[in-house]
């Protein structure tokens, strides 16, 4: 079973952009994933083929009409699409790599793309759309967040990273940041690789690379550090 996406844009051409290099372009020739994306203007009804309309209620901007996004929604995914149906929206909540990753380990996803002010409330209920933020500042569209999204769960799909084991070693997997890595020159502008790291001594190394990264853990990201030390008192 490969994963495979489905992009409801107003700007198809944006994709599939950057994930058409590196890993990610080399693992879509291999069909470790595919993407199809739908124009959701094709599901307009008027001639200039107007998906948004004014906030009810007055204000600034547009928002993308419920009536028409669900066709396009619909026509797409039916019920019986066991993929989970995504909106990308600075509401939702927070993208994490957990999340991430039991999206990889599953069939796909089916990602609406917001532009204007956003989407109306009703479709979002209607269609029971999980929002998922990429984080805290608003972009003016949901593509880059859904590429964001798309590349993360790319690389943890099989046989996508060539060394399966980077993918559990990284930040946020273990709850903690990653230590600081090196490599040549042994010298940098007066600075030296530390020492253990060249003693060969792989016990002293993971020993040193864990306590590297609960310090940055502790400094850099006190919430992270919090929910680290739970889970660890708890075992
Ligand atoms: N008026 C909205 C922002 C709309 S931004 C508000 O204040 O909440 C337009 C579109 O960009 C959104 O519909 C969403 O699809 C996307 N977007 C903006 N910021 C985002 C973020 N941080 N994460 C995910 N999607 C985002």
């Amino acid at each position: 079973m490969s994963f495979h996406a489905t992009i409801l844009t107003l700007y198809p051409e944006m994709f599939p952009g950057m994930l058409d290099f590196s890993l990610a372009g080399k693992a879509r020739e291999a069909g470790r994933w595919s993407l199809d994306t739908v124009q959701v203007r094709d599901f307009a009804s008027d001639k200039h083929r107007t998906v948004d309309d004014t906030p009810a209620g007055g204000g600034a901007g547009m928002v993308m009409r419920a009536d028409i996004l669900s066709q396009a929604l619909d026509a797409v995914a039916p019920p019986e699409d066991p993929r989970p149906r995504l909106l990308m929206s600075p509401r939702g909540r927070p993208l994490t790599q957990k999340r991430v990753r039991a999206l990889a380990d599953g069939p796909g996803a089916v990602i609406l793309c917001g532009r204007f002010e956003g989407v109306d409330q009703r479709l979002i209920e209607a269609r029971a759309l999980e929002e998922v933020s990429i984080g805290d500042y608003i972009l003016s569209g949901g593509e880059p967040a859904a590429l964001v999204l798309l590349d993360a769960v790319i690389r943890l799909l099989p046989g996508v990273m060539g060394n399966q084991h980077s993918g559990t070693e990284e930040s946020f997997e273990g709850g903690l940041l990653e230590h600081p890595q090196y490599t040549r020159p042994q010298l940098f502008e007066e600075r030296a690789i530390p020492e253990v790291l060249l003693s060969g001594n792989h016990a002293r190394i993971a020993a040193w690379r864990r306590a590297e990264a609960e310090k940055l853990t502790r400094e850099r990201r006190p919430d992270l550090w919090a929910a680290y030390a739970i889970e660890k008192n708890g075992k």
